[in-house]
């Protein structure tokens, strides 16, 4: 079957406005399935004047917050409803099997679209005892109103998690937004749109512009009316994207990379550290922002780790997603299965040792071998540099001040995981740790309840948690001069 999607404008299908298109191919077999609209300036400005047009006097303006909670409560019950094609569609667009968007990003997707309802009718103000105004007594205070018009651009690797984590929060606050989905994975957004209009969403409060990050991304940055930009993805572009917003003075979260740290101590459990290591780097193809990639093990454990590591790495079934009993698809785009070789092979020049995998040969689908490099140090490119894909460097250190020091000798600060069965060094370690999320003696836990984002290059802001609403408003503080 052949993909034939444009822009969700105002509830409404749009072609590009000069009629371009971006092929779609499949990571598996390398064949063009459909193809999407490529979105032009003119389609942002479409797109962004009815988002404007509801915040400015339109339906959605006039709800309260309860009443954007009940939409937020359907459009959950409608994502559970379509769930399995959500999931499908997110894992076919990137070869990734659909087993793990049904079990990780469904169920973390809906439970933010429950949890947004709730915060809807929360976003409170403050009453703030003041000195009065020259003499007489005032009453001041705040309300909270949504930020206005949102522009969020997400990355391909869990397209449908990652924008309802922006749009629960934005539309929880009463904010409107253009959604710029990634030019390889547009299918899941567009759906959600459809069912935020099944939910009674007004037309306008949801947009969906398809399309390449230096227009559609670029637009939105650019674009007057935008009032804040919510970003997922490389530094790279979010460091152009805030240098671009920021002339505008526009609102700007970053969620970028990371190269987290999994800290193994010599006495946490080697089962579930072995499992908790191997989901880290091998989920989604290593294709996770929080992925574990930088194992840090302490020296006495550490070439009985690296040889059972190896060995789950040896016993990943690569293949097609599709057919039972396969594991692990390839990475979702040939620009990516370059880059993933082209960091192996780093790593071998670089002087570090294959424990498995090494680099992959092109054959049809964009296959990468999981690979574990040990022998290496922590200046490495394959452990500064976050890779993106199913690739583990393995340090030894001597101690807990030693494994502090690795793990923040990073440019990245986004996740980490501490292995130990000591509770006051868990603790110890956590506190001590530069990052966004420490897990202790579980890899990268997520929850609609908890707010996710990094420090250093890792990003700005938090998505998540009630907090996460609060970011999509601003705090407006009203006085009143009371005479006697
Ligand atoms: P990317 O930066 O290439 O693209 C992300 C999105 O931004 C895409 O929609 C793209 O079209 C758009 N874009 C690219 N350049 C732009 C520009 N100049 N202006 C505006 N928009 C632009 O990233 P990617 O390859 O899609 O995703 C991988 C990256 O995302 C990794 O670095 C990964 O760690 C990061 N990521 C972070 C998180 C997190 O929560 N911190 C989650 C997932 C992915």
């Amino acid at each position: 079957m052949t993909e034939h999607l444009n822009h969700f404008i105002e509830g409404a299908s749009f072609e590009a406005s000069d009629g371009r298109r971006i092929n779609l191919v499949n990571p598996v077999t390398e064949q063009v399935y459909g193809s999407s609209a490529q979105g032009t300036t003119e389609d942002v400005d479409r797109a962004v004047t009815a988002a404007h047009r509801q915040l400015e006097g339109g339906a959605w303006s006039q709800l309260d917050g309860a009443q954007r909670g009940q939409l937020l409560s359907k459009l959950a019950d409608l994502v559970e409803r379509d769930s399995e094609m959500l999931a499908d569609m997110d894992a076919n667009a990137i070869g990734r099997s659909p087993i793990e968007p049904r079990r990780m990003d469904l169920p973390n997707a809906i439970a933010n679209l429950r949890a947004a309802a709730g915060w809807a009718n929360q976003l409170e103000g403050r009453t703030i005892p003041t000195g009065g105004y020259f003499g007489t007594k005032t009453l001041s205070y705040t309300v909270r109103e949504p930020v206005g018009v949102v522009g969020a651009i997400v990355p391909w690797n869990s397209p449908l998690m990652i924008t309802v984590w922006k749009l629960a929060a934005l539309l929880a606050a009463g904010c409107t937004v253009v959604i710029k989905p990634s030019e390889e994975t547009p299918q899941s957004a567009l759906h959600l749109a459809v069912l935020a209009q099944e939910a009674g969403f007004p037309d306008g409060v949801i947009n969906v512009v398809t399309g390449y990050g230096n227009e559609v991304g670029r637009a939105l940055c650019e674009h007057p009316l935008v009032a804040k930009i919510s970003f997922t993805g490389s530094p790279e572009a979010g460091r152009e994207i805030q240098r671009t917003a920021g002339v505008l003075f526009k609102r700007v979260a970053l969620e970028l990379g990371g190269k987290s740290p999994q800290i193994v101590f010599d006495d946490a459990s080697f089962e579930d550290a072995l499992r908790g290591c191997a989901l880290g780097l091998f989920a989604n193809q290593g294709q996770v922002c929080a992925a574990g990639s930088r194992i840090l093990v302490h020296r006495s454990i550490a070439d009985r780790f690296g040889a059972a590591l190896a060995d789950a790495a040896k016993a990943v079934n690569v293949g097609d997603p599709r057919q039972p009993g396969v594991q692990m698809g390839p990475v979702a785009k040939k620009a990516q299965f370059d880059r993933v070789n082209r960091y192996i092979q780093l790593g071998i020049d670089q002087g570090a040792s294959l424990l498995a995998g090494g680099v992959s040969t092109p054959e049809r689908g964009w296959f990468v071998r999981p690979t574990i490099f040990t022998n290496a140090n922590n200046a490495m490119a394959i452990a500064q540099d976050e890779i993106f894909g199913p690739v583990g460097t393995l340090i030894t250190f001597d101690s807990e001040e030693e494994a502090i020091a690795l793990a923040n000798d990073s440019s990245y600060g986004l996740a980490a995981t501490v292995w130990t069965t000591d509770l006051v060094r868990a603790h110890r370690v956590a506190a001590a740790v530069k990052a966004g999320a420490v897990g202790i003696n579980c890899w990268s836990p997520l929850d609609a309840n908890l707010p996710w984002g990094g420090v250093k290059t890792s990003g700005i802001g938090r998505e998540g948690g009630f907090a996460g609403a609060v970011a999509y408003t601003e705090e407006k503080v009203i006085t009143v001069l009371l005479p006697s």
